[in-house]
């Protein structure tokens, strides 16, 4: 059994149960002051599904960033997180989420885990999600922390390339980091009805497509503009 209490080790119960100690940061009314201004700002650049607002409201983003970074996790800017990779600007996540469409209660399917922000947000929409991440330092931090902040997402370290056909089909993929070209293997896991949300593009620039799956060898899809993200790679990173 694993249970979570106050201080950032892990340490064995005489019973031999895991305890993961996790000091959450606090979550100040300054920090909730700040999250509201970015939510206007986000509102002004389009985004009008308060459902995402909502749900971003209730993820403290200062949470997933380096303290280095912490006081900036109200910008609405990309960060660097471990393993050379970043923590997606808020905008994108926002966009992404009001992209994705789904309803609560949902079998959602997140590439690229990362610093597990996304993830956050897409649980606080009542989605049952699972992610996939490549990275295993990333892996190892997202699981502590999420499970600390009350979130109960399915992590995975793999492949995002292979998704997870045990757990297909999905009602929603969405892909967080930039890839080369549609992963096939990603599109016969999504439901008929179902919508993917990926950017698409070599290198540092890519565009976002959605991928709605209208029958069973029937796909539409639309094109929304440029985005930048990390590359989608291929395999697990080695530990
Ligand atoms: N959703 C994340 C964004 C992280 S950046 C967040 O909110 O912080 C994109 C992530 O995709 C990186 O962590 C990178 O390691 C991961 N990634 C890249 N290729 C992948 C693959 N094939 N499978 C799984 N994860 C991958």
């Amino acid at each position: 059994m694993v249970k979570i209490a106050h201080n950032p080790c892990t340490l064995s119960g005489k019973d031999g149960s895991k305890f993961i100690l996790m000091q959450l940061p606090e979550d100040t009314y300054m920090h909730k002051g700040q999250r509201r201004r970015l939510l206007d700002e986000l509102r002004g650049l389009g985004i009008k599904d308060e459902r995402v607002l909502d749900a971003m409201d209730r993820v403290p983003r200062h949470f997933f960033l380096d303290s280095a970074f912490a006081q900036f996790a109200y910008s609405n800017k990309a960060f660097p997180i471990a393993a050379g990779q970043t923590i997606s600007q808020p905008h994108t996540v926002a966009k992404q989420s009001e992209l994705l469409g789904a309803r609560p209660g949902q079998n959602i399917l997140e590439i690229g885990t990362g610093s597990g922000y996304q993830c956050a947000v897409l649980c606080a929409l009542g989605y049952k999600v699972h992610s996939i991440e490549r990275q295993k330092a990333l892996f190892d931090a997202a699981g502590p922390l999420l499970r600390a902040m009350g979130w109960k997402p399915s992590l995975y370290y793999g492949d995002g390339y292979k998704g997870k056909p045990v757990f297909a089909p999905f009602d929603g993929i969405i892909i967080t980091c930039g890839a080369p070209e549609i992963p096939q293997a990603l599109l016969g896991q999504l439901a008929v009805g179902g919508r993917m949300v990926i950017p698409v593009g070599d290198g540092e620039a890519q565009r976002m497509w959605t991928i709605d799956r209208v029958g069973d060898r029937e796909f539409t899809k639309k094109d929304h503009g440029v985005a930048a993200f990390v590359p989608m790679l291929a395999a697990r990173a080695r530990d």
